[in-house]
């Protein structure tokens, strides 16, 4: 669901006080009628019911879009959504998404539109940037110039400039799959992931040359290196939880050393490291995931998770026979009888029970065929999120009282 608030704005003009919608969050999935207001810039658009006076007001705005499995963060404070993510990271939950971040309108909604389009916006990045500088050399009277991705009528790319026409061009579908199918092209794109498309992370891109830190684990049995995400900040002497060739469930290793390396000298099938247990405290004791919330972000971000929470999809096993969810229950130091729920099928098909059963986090919890105390999210991860009875009755009154239908 989409989430915003109501404030009350004085218009500049009659100075009569009407309420304005202000947008957090917008799941695009279920209001899709928002997309137009994103992109005519009506979503910032205060109009004066009595004057008739408009006035834009640019605050910040959560995209997400769960079918497509992209999220995009338009604000000021990077540091702020890239800590929110990380929190997401450590479940596993968005895994799979394609996340950025960023504090240019612009290129918020061209960021939408690429993705809609299905094309990946690093790749559409570099020839943006191979097209500005030819242009450049062929028209150095240009003056300031940027590259623009279009879809007003098919896909294609723009030029604006300071002293010249907008220039069109036709999107070069050629260039485009030979790139983005070339075996060095897909390996950094897999591990040079990044959160912010600015002008060096393209520049490197374009020259294949991108650099990510490995870590230099220290394992019971052996000493391996590990991609380090780019959501996480490990250290030195920081306990880490990573896969090996040994053992189905993570083994515990310690960061010995952190170095840059380039993607083109990765060596086949590096991984990388699932969880960073942050200290001692972390690793021994059950820390509940909403304590954590709580002590790390505002009340504000804890809105946000909770309205993610309603969309996301959810995963949970059932019987091969009856093909009947499995409603066996499973117990953690509360000594909570809880459910097992999954934010990946990967982790269900562990199980005993590959089958599986698909529902939005929102649907189960509020299913009455299952009897326990619970459920618990990822319960493979070190800290796990566990709904319980006094989770829900914070999320069911959150529904009730933060969120308005638009009309
Ligand atoms: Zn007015």
């Amino acid at each position: 669901m989409s989430r915003y608030e109501m404030d009350q704005i004085s218009c500049e003009h009659c100075h009569h006080v009407h309420d304005y919608v202000n947008y957090r969050v917008v799941n695009i999935a279920i209001e899709p009628q928002l997309k137009d207001a994103i992109m005519d810039d009506s979503i910032f658009t205060f109009t004066c019911p009595d004057c008739g006076f408009t006035k834009n007001y640019h605050h910040p705005l959560f995209y997400y879009d769960p079918e497509q499995q992209f999220i995009i963060e338009y604000s000021a404070d990077f540091e702020r959504f890239k800590h929110f993510i990380s929190l997401f990271h450590q479940h596993n939950i968005f895994d799979k998404y394609t996340i950025r971040w960023t504090d240019n309108w612009y290129t918020f909604k061209e960021t939408i539109q690429i993705i809609d389009h299905q094309r990946d916006d690093r790749v559409i990045a570099m020839y943006k940037k191979l097209l500005l500088d030819d242009f450049r050399v062929r028209n150095p009277e240009c003056g300031t110039a940027m590259a623009l991705y279009d879809v007003t009528d098919e896909e294609r790319l723009v030029i604006i400039s300071e002293n010249l026409e907008p220039r069109l061009y036709s999107f070069p579908n050629k260039w485009y799959d030979s790139v983005i199918n070339k075996p060095i092209t897909q390996k950094v794109l897999k591990y040079g992931n990044t959160l912010i498309l600015d002008d060096d992370y393209v520049r490197d891109i374009t020259n294949m040359d991108v650099t990510v830190k490995i870590a230099d684990v220290k394992l019971p049995l052996e000493q391996k290196n590990y991609i380090l995400s780019i959501y996480d900040d490990g250290f030195i002497g920081d306990h880490v939880l990573v896969d090996t060739l040994h053992s189905i469930k993570p083994i515990e290793g310690i960061i010995e050393n952190i170095f840059d390396d380039n993607i083109r000298d990765l060596p086949f099938g590096i991984k990388t490291i699932k969880h960073i247990v942050y200290n001692d405290e972390e690793r021994d004791t059950f820390s509940p995931f909403f304590a954590d919330i709580h002590a790390h972000i505002t009340q504000n971000d804890v809105y946000t998770l909770l309205d993610i929470l309603m969309d996301t999809v959810i995963y949970i096993p059932m019987h091969y026979k009856n093909k009947k969810i499995s409603t066996m229950a499973i117990e953690i130091h509360t000594h909570q009888q809880l459910i097992p729920l999954y934010t990946s099928k990967d982790f269900c098909q562990n199980q005993e029970n590959v089958l599986y059963f698909r529902e939005t986090f929102d649907n189960i919890i509020h299913q009455d065929i299952i009897t326990a105390d619970g459920f618990v999210i990822n319960p493979q991860m070190p800290e796990f999120l566990v709904v319980d009875e006094s989770f829900i009755h914070l999320y069911d009154n959150y529904k009730l009282t933060h969120q308005y239908s638009y009309s």
